[in-house]
């Protein structure tokens, strides 16, 4: 090892390169406490990051700190925030994952089925993304991540409100991207296809089968598979993608 080094002049631009490490980041996931939210916030933790999770109930993983948020209240989000700074700084790098479903079909679904999930989905991002972009401009860094849906790209019958509020993460991300993009601020929006949460738990196991036949992989997702992908987006590696839909979904979406 030291004979290696010895080959190279200490300042030389290559043992720096070689030898870099991640930068440790501090970050924040909503909806942390369970599903694929909580197995984002594992793999930033098994990075070494410095890791904060909102949760309405329950808790982070091991190593990070908990803050309760509930992204319809921006009051909360404020507070939530504040919380994480004081204990690890300004928030680098921020996941939008909280998000609900209420699948109806439209003849089925009230007003107040579609303007909750968007409140949670689309607007509840926003505010996320407003929050966050504060401390980002001040630092010119930051990594904006909206976890969106294959059903935002797809659409999908039953999710009308669902599948509307993912697309509308595409227009939040890409136009945060024009308005930050110079500030060294990426945002990027990753569409899951079925993942296995409790989200998906609750279709019917002909349902579960119909998807896995028009899925090219044949299989659901583990979280960590999204985890691993939402990870990598935050790293310094991914540094020029900005304004992107990174499909994580079997090739189920395959072309949108
Ligand atoms: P889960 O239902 O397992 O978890 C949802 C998470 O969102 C929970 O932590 C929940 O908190 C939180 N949440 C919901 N509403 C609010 C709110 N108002 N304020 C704060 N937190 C809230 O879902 P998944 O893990 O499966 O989904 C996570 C994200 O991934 C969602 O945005 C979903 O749309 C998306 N997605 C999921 C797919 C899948 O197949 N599972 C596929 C594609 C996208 P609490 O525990 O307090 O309810």
């Amino acid at each position: 090892h030291t004979l290696k080094l010895k080959s190279f002049p200490a300042d030389s631009k290559l043992v720096r390169m070689t030898f870099a490490e991640p930068t440790i980041r501090t970050v924040l996931i909503t909806g942390g406490n369970r599903g694929i939210g909580l197995a984002i916030a594992e793999e930033f933790v098994a990075q070494g990051h410095r890791v904060a999770v909102t949760a309405r109930s329950g808790e982070g993983p091991a190593g990070s700190l908990t803050v309760r948020a509930d992204v319809t209240d921006a009051a909360s989000l404020d507070a939530a925030f504040t919380e994480v700074e004081a204990a690890y700084g300004p928030v680098e790098v921020v996941v939008a994952n909280a998000g609900i479903t209420r699948d109806l079909l439209l003849m089925r679904m009230n007003e107040n089925d579609f303007t909750d999930v968007i409140d949670t989905n689309l607007t509840g991002a926003f505010r996320v993304v407003k929050r966050a972009s504060k401390g980002m401009m001040k630092a010119r860094f930051g990594r904006i991540i909206l976890v969106s849906s294959v059903s935002g790209l797809l659409g999908a019958a039953g999710q009308i409100n669902y599948s509307a509020s993912k697309s509308g993460l595409i227009g939040l991300a890409r136009s945060v991207t024009r308005e930050l993009g110079s500030r060294g601020i990426t945002a990027n929006v990753v569409a899951p296809g079925l993942i296995e949460t409790e989200m998906t738990a609750v279709l019917s196991d002909e349902v579960q089968a119909d998807y896995k036949k028009s899925i090219p992989a044949g299989r659901f997702a583990s979280p960590q598979e999204v985890a691993k992908v939402i990870a990598w987006l935050a790293s310094d590696d991914a540094a020029y993608i900005s304004g992107a839909i990174i499909p994580v979904d079997g090739g189920l979406g395959m072309g949108h």
